[in-house]
């Protein structure tokens, strides 16, 4: 919704925000018509009668958690100039249904898959960016493109195979390099690795390369 449309209520799936935390910047809000005097009054926050404020809520968290399965998803598509940047959402643990990974072996998948994702010679150079999500059940990729998931599936089936067979020293694991060097778990990375190949790419079907209802 933009902010010129006029809206007697917020909508249902908006956040309330502590009223603190209310910003004049924020870019979605909605008009709230006075009833005093009859005029439509622009507000840069959602201010009701009670004095809330609510903020639009982001897509990724619309999202039912509690049916999603560890899988590829298209997770949001951002138009950037004339091109188009998809935005996967690689679960890959069952969230709330499963223990999630530790931050040793994220922040060495972290490493191996970014590393190998800039390297691929289909994809390095559309590659914007490939990170942890902070509830540690999986990973964002971003890639320059309109893509859907089924695309990738060959691209990630490449990058999981590194982590699983990767030997020796991980990249960038050095104090020059990283902010964390030693928070790393090789193998626990390549158990992972292995577990994400077998148990979701290499029989992957819709219900897991498109988001649940
Ligand atoms: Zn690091």
């Amino acid at each position: 919704m933009k902010s010129n449309e006029i809206q007697k209520s917020p909508p249902s799936n908006w956040s309330r925000i502590n009223k603190q935390a209310c910003n004049s910047s924020f870019r979605y809000h909605y008009i709230r018509k006075s009833t005093v005097l009859d005029l439509v009054t622009p507000i840069a926050i959602i201010i009701s009668l009670k004095g809330e404020c609510l903020m639009k809520q982001i897509a990724s968290f619309t999202i039912d958690h509690l049916k999603l399965l560890p899988g590829v998803y298209v997770s949001r598509k951002d138009t950037v100039g004339n091109e188009i940047i998809t935005t996967f959402d690689i679960r890959v643990t069952r969230p709330n249904f499963e223990p999630v990974m530790n931050t040793a072996e994220i922040h060495t998948i972290e490493h191996l898959a970014a590393t190998y994702l800039r390297n691929d010679k289909d994809f390095g150079n559309k590659i914007i960016y490939f990170g942890p999500m902070g509830c540690r059940t999986g990973f964002y990729l971003l890639l320059a493109g309109d893509y859907e998931s089924k695309d990738i599936v060959p691209l990630l089936t490449n990058m999981f195979e590194f982590v699983r067979d990767f030997e020796g020293e991980v990249p960038g694991a050095a104090a020059f390099n990283c902010g964390n060097y030693l928070d790393m778990n090789l193998p626990m990375a390549k158990y992972i690795a292995n577990r994400y190949l077998n148990e979701v790419l290499s029989s992957i079907d819709d219900t897991r390369l498109i988001y649940p209802n």
